[in-house]
């Protein structure tokens, strides 16, 4: 691919996918892309416009008006601009999550995002996550990960997650918000969430971080034939 390597991760939410990619990406010197990101950003502006975010024509009459960019920090970390905002904070509010899931099963949506997303893995080796990125963004990719938990597994992570950054939140609504996205993301016509063929599966609901983490990297090693930088 150009001279880069693409690794694709996809998985359900809450599976762990961004930061186990954030870190083999790290690891192995590969730019992290979190496509999820863009998504968000779709959603957070129709959300703004108190748009029917399953109304595609209402949806798809409001692109032409975003500019969508990323970029990274010092940091390396990846930050999402709207119309020239840094939304990198507002994208990741609970209520955005579900707008998200509602613009992504919208093809416009999705035709919008593709050539950005494309774009990023023609210029960079790229450790790239989302829904659809073996199966559709990146079919090409030297290695595919479907990367899953059970879904109780991944609201209890979440939980977790969203209480370190100091918000409280509900076990039982934070399940059922990944329940819905699930079913939404899985069931849409769209690029429904399904693992490519050749994607290999990895299920993490007994393995810890690390132990995800040194399976994913050993993946690499062996596929790729790339050692870790650090
Ligand atoms: O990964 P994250 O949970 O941030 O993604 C938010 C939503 O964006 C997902 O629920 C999914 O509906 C959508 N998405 C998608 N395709 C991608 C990445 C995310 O449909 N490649």
């Amino acid at each position: 691919m150009n001279g880069h390597y693409a690794i694709a991760i996809d998985g359900p939410s809450g599976a762990g996918k961004s930061s186990l990619a954030r870190d083999c990406a790290a690891a192995f010197g590969f730019l992290y892309v979190d496509t999820g990101a863009i998504y968000r950003t779709v959603g957070l502006a129709a959300y703004r416009r108190d748009l029917d975010r399953r109304d595609e024509s209402a949806v798809a009459a409001l692109l032409p008006e975003l500019d969508i960019r990323m970029s990274y920090n010092a940091e390396g970390e990846q930050r999402m601009f709207l119309n020239g905002e840094d939304v990198s904070e507002a994208i990741r509010a609970p209520e955005i999550s579900i707008c998200a899931s509602d613009v992504s099963a919208l093809p416009a949506v999705r035709a919008f995002l593709l050539e950005m997303q494309r774009r990023m893995a023609w210029e960079n080796s790229v450790i790239m996550d989302g829904r659809d990125i073996g199966t559709v963004v990146l079919p090409e990719a030297e290695l595919k990960i479907f990367l899953t938990a059970s879904a109780e597994a991944r609201a209890e992570r979440r939980v977790k997650q969203l209480e370190e950054k100091g918000l409280t939140c509900d076990y039982e609504e934070v399940l059922r918000d990944i329940r819905y996205r699930d079913e939404q993301d899985s069931h849409r016509a769209a690029a429904p969430l399904k693992a490519a063929e050749d994607a290999v599966l990895v299920d993490t609901t007994a393995f810890d971080r690390n132990e995800s983490f040194a399976l994913l990297c050993s993946l690499i090693r062996e596929r790729l034939g790339l050692e870790a930088q650090a």
